[in-house]
């Protein structure tokens, strides 16, 4: 999922921030990066920020325009530490992450960052379907370029391990077989141990019960449970070639 979300870094004028950026997106699972027109190169100092995440940073794509960078994009946002005189759709850091991590399961989503000195433009802003705002201090709130991408990678990061948590939750009950599977084991077993006479018919005793309630205790999945029917299984074969 995480690799369809773009970090698009327009109009950079600091090469060292190109390097922050590419390193606050590796460690939060992000790997795209476009650079859109940069005023600087992908030079040592970039790579020297990136530390590990040079890799990012020396296969950016870079194109001259912020239309290209995000022409394959079904989901688009704006950063912007101002709030314009433009009347946009905003969101907050937040929302920002659960929205870019829930659309990348299905399509390709951009965050697109501004320029160090004045930001994104307003025709920039307005090639945006939302724009974010990381509710900072509003007697000063703007973070410098790669820190706003640490940011906002962050959220991304969170919002895509809960997703990954509430799928693998909804998909837990699946694991565990059914009612009606249980009982053929319960059967399966009773029948094994009457064969190996560790149980005699007829005669009262709990061991199937309290059999049933270690195996409640336990919960053990569908895997489990073809695994113990298996093994009952392969005594079977062993006693009937034993019998003959
Ligand atoms: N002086 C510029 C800010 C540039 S900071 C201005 O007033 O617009 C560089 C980029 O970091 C911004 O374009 C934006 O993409 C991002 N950024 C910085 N602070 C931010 C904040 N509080 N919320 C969202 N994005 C922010």
């Amino acid at each position: 999922m995480l690799e369809n979300v773009k970090v698009v870094l327009v109009g950079t004028s600091h090469s060292g921030n190109i390097g922050s950026a590419a390193r606050a997106m590796k460690v939060m699972g992000l790997s795209r990066m476009v650079l859109v027109d940069p005023q600087c190169s992908v030079d040592g100092q970039a790579i020297a920020l990136a530390a590990g995440a040079s890799d990012i940073a020396l296969n950016a794509t870079v194109v001259s325009t912020l239309q290209e960078a995000i022409e394959d994009c079904a989901l688009v946002v704006g950063s912007s530490a101002r709030s314009r005189s433009l009347e946009w759709p905003m969101m907050t850091s937040r929302e920002c992450g659960e929205k870019v991590a829930t659309e990348a399961c299905q399509h390709m989503a951009a965050m697109v960052f501004g320029r160090e000195r004045t930001g994104l433009t307003n025709d920039e802003l307005q090639l945006c379907h939302y724009h974010v705002a990381i509710p900072a201090n509003p007697e000063y709130s703007s973070l410098n370029l790669a820190m706003a991408v640490q940011t906002l990678s962050y959220e991304v990061r969170m919002a895509h391990l809960q997703l990954v948590q509430s799928h693998y939750r909804q998909t837990q009950p699946d694991d565990y077989p059914r009612h009606k599977e249980l009982e053929m084991f319960y059967e399966h077993l009773e029948n094994v141990l009457l064969q190996t006479e560790f149980i005699e018919k007829d005669k009262p005793n709990q061991v199937i019960n309290k059999m049933r309630r270690l195996y409640n205790r336990a919960r053990p999945e569908v895997q489990e449970l073809n695994i113990l029917r298996g093994i009952l299984t392969s005594i079977e074969k062993r006693l009937s070639q034993i019998g003959k």
